[in-house]
């Protein structure tokens, strides 16, 4: 259910001014740390922010997929890496958990994730199995109430700091998605190795790394749904992750105008600020325009999925426009800062590397592609 009006615009408030005077003053030392600082994180957690989508009887918010896609436009106006320090428990880590969990495994994990006491992780990609996230090769093998675990899952987002993760891995002979099972893997079982968090491009104080399960004994108890569902739970949590990663891309877009526009209007050029060269107006009119059709576009789907829509078109769709349009935002702010826009001591140039990712991860552009051409093609319009 929507929080009344007055709750949500004090949420918005309160998550606005967050942003703009606690985490924006951070963006270089989370750069130059590789990591958000453990206060923020725990001022995070007093905020609520870690159960922004749990039901409030699990001590969450339960924020709609409208209200929380406006919370995560207001993040996407900072370094990427605050959002991820929760936007797992909030995302792809718990709502496989949220979506096909028995009412007693909810009752043992929600409230931890809700309160930020537990991070988690969604751990579907390997070495060998990307896009194909069907082919997933990690095997749990089933021995009475026990399944053994074994297997390597790649770029795990928080998975250094994660107490619990959700994995998909193939229970059955039938090849493809109907053979993958999801698991609740706490990281204190025997076997459960974390890698070292891999060098990146951008979004420093965002970790990855490999996660390894050497014979994991992992009670039946904590398989999510039934044999086979593990896949379809995937997609299904994908495709509510897809429309968050968008609000972030509409709101990293927002957050790059407001900075391009600031420079353009204070920098001067053959006498005159460079905003009143309509070349420089030129992009930034192409990038609002954008940036408001992307935001139309995310808003639009959420309301659409608040009313039980399927709206798996729809989600791809945004991911892909919005993924690739902040891209081009990115670019172009860049280019209007001209040199300033390749020195690092501009927030652009870090946040040009930071969006490159929105792209890849949440299923790549080619991936969002071919699920708005098949579902296109089904619905025959
Ligand atoms: C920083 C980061 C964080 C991540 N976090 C997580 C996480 O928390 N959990 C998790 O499970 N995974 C995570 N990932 C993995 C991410 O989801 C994958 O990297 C992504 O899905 C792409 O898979 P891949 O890297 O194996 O690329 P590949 O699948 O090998 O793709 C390589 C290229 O081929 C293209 N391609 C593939 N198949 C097709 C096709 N059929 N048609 C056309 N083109 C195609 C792709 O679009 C891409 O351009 C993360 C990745 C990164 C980099």
């Amino acid at each position: 259910m929507a929080l009344d009006t007055e709750t949500f615009d004090a949420l918005i408030a309160t998550v606005r001014r967050f942003v703009a005077d606690r985490l924006r003053p951070l963006e270089a030392q989370v750069e130059a740390d590789d990591a958000v600082p453990e206060a923020i994180v725990d001022e995070m957690r007093a905020l609520g922010l870690f159960g922004l989508s749990i039901a409030p009887e699990y001590g969450g918010l339960g924020l709609t997929m409208s209200e929380e896609a406006r919370v995560a436009i207001e993040f996407g106006r900072t370094t990427p890496a605050f959002r991820s320090a929760f936007g797992t428990n909030v995302g792809i880590g718990s709502q496989g958990l949220v979506i096909a969990g028995s009412a007693e495994q909810k009752e043992v994990w929600l409230p931890k994730i809700a309160s930020g006491d537990i991070i988690t992780s969604f751990a579907l990609t390997e070495p060998d199995v990307g896009s194909d996230s069907g082919s997933v090769a990690t095997r749990a093998i089933r021995n009475g109430d026990v399944y053994r675990l074994s297997g390597t899952k790649r770029y795990i987002t928080n998975a250094d700091r994660a107490d619990l993760f959700t994995v998909m891995a193939r229970t059955g002979e039938e090849k493809g998605g109907r053979g993958v099972s999801a698991f609740l893997v706490p990281r204190d079982l025997p076997g459960v190795t974390i890698g070292t968090p891999e060098k990146k491009m951008g979004q420093k104080g965002a970790k990855v790394a490999d996660v390894m399960f050497d014979e994991v004994p992992v009670p039946l108890a904590n398989r999510l749904g039934a044999e086979g569902d593990g896949f379809r739970i995937a997609m299904q949590v994908l495709d509510r992750g897809r429309l968050h990663i968008a609000a972030v891309c509409v709101g990293v877009a927002e957050r790059l105008i407001a900075d391009a526009v600031a420079y353009a209007t204070s920098r001067r050029q053959f006498g005159k600020p460079i905003a009143e060269h309509q070349l420089i107006q030129a992009m930034i009119a192409d990038s609002k325009t954008e940036a408001l059709a992307a935001r139309a576009l995310v808003l639009d789907t959420a309301v659409r999925k608040d009313a039980g829509d399927d709206v798996i078109l729809e989600s791809a769709a945004a991911k892909y426009f919005a993924s690739e349009m902040v891209g081009r935002v990115a670019d172009r702010a860049v280019q209007i800062l001209g040199g300033a826009g390749y020195i690092a001591d501009y927030g652009v140039e870090r946040l040009y590397r930071d969006v490159r990712l929105f792209r890849i991860y949440e299923g790549t552009s080619q991936i969002q592609q071919l699920i708005i051409a098949r579902e296109t093609l089904k619905r025959g319009e």
